[in-house]
């Protein structure tokens, strides 16, 4: 695999961390696999998460390209807008953001608070329509702000929703490769890796680098947002993208890269008590911190498969901690009721 330049943004390699009150609280080591928990929420970068390991290479294609700013969207408590400003000022970009709202104004809090202190350019749309799908109308919005920032002489980049590109993806095939290097100098070969599925970029570039890699973990990944058909095309495509760009031969089928729907809920964004649940008592047993959008839905069908027995106390999990702890403090209401 030859990889493409990178821009150093994230810490690495992330701690690779076993959770054994977590297993405990869960029946111990008759009913529930031994759980490791991989700290992509300390990657660094302004509060860490997996876009990390994306912006490296969108920020150095963007800079290969000499773009002078970058603009792209989310939910207006995205991690990856956050991170994608404070990654830009890392690289000396400006940064435009489009970010999409339930409720108008949305409240200056978590990641939008920070986006702020990052001096991001933020403009606030309303959200779609349906509540499975995240990202509304904002296309439009992007498309004016790219006319108007060329006119003014500026080099825009856009990076679609979640950095979910065959360059952000790449994040993910190495960071498959951290993971290994990991299983090997620990002398384990999990059976399970699980994690929060939203754009699907980290999901085509962990399903590739487990192909190239020929790794024997199955990957099991949690849908936080509906859309699967167009999702499993999407990331396909995205990871065989990747692979061109690695110069390997594989190929990844659309039904390679599909989730677990089950721990969605009523909608995108909104916690559910299974959810709340997951996130206290992995505070309460391992003093970690998830989040209320996407790792403690993913958490949350884990400790359900365990409850389930879909697990077996002889296996062996990793739990990929994507980030997005800043989201915790637009949710205080339901985090107050579900503690
Ligand atoms: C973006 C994000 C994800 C999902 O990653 P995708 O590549 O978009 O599927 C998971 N967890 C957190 C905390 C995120 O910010």
């Amino acid at each position: 695999m030859k990889f493409p330049v990178r821009f150093p943004l994230a810490s690495l390699p992330t701690p690779l961390q076993d959770a054994p009150r977590l297993r405990e609280a869960l029946g111990g080591k008759e009913r529930c696999p031994r759980i490791l928990i991989k700290r992509d929420d300390l990657t660094g970068l302004a509060f860490g998460g997996n876009k990390a390991r994306k912006l490296e290479f969108i920020i150095a294609e963007a800079l290969g390209q000499r773009a002078t700013t970058v603009i792209t969207t989310g939910a207006a408590q995205s991690n990856h807008a956050r991170m994608t400003a404070a990654a830009a000022r890392v690289a000396g970009l400006e940064c435009t953001l489009v970010l999409t709202a339930a409720r108008m104004p949305p409240d200056m809090t978590g990641n939008l608070l920070l986006d702020h202190i990052l001096g991001a350019d933020v403009h606030v749309v309303p959200a779609s329509e349906d509540p499975t799908l995240p990202f509304g109308a904002d296309a439009a919005k992007v498309e004016e702000l790219v006319a108007t920032a060329t006119a003014r002489g500026k080099r825009p980049y856009v990076i679609p929703v979640g950095g979910s590109t065959a360059f952000g993806a790449l994040g993910y095939v190495l960071a498959m490769l951290e993971l290994t290097a990991q299983f090997v100098d620990r002398e384990i070969a999990p059976d399970y890796l699980y994690f929060a599925s939203g754009s699907r970029g980290t999901q085509a570039g962990l399903t590739l680098g487990a192909r190239a890699l020929n790794a024997t973990c199955t990957l099991r990944g949690i849908a936080v947002s509906g859309g699967e058909a167009e999702k499993i095309g999407r990331a396909s495509r995205v990871a065989n993208e990747a692979a061109a760009m690695l110069g390997i031969d594989v190929r990844i089928e659309p039904n390679e890269v599909t989730t677990d729907q089950g721990y969605i809920g009523p909608a995108y964004g909104v916690p559910t008590p299974a959810c709340l649940e997951a996130i206290s008592l992995l505070a309460r047993t391992e003093g970690i911190l998830l989040d209320p959008v996407y790792t403690g839905k993913a958490m949350a069908a884990l400790i359900d498969h365990v409850r389930a027995r879909r697990l077996a106390g002889h296996e062996t999990v990793v739990f990929l901690h994507t980030g997005g702890a800043p989201a915790l403090f637009a949710h205080v209401g339901a985090l107050r009721e579900g503690g």
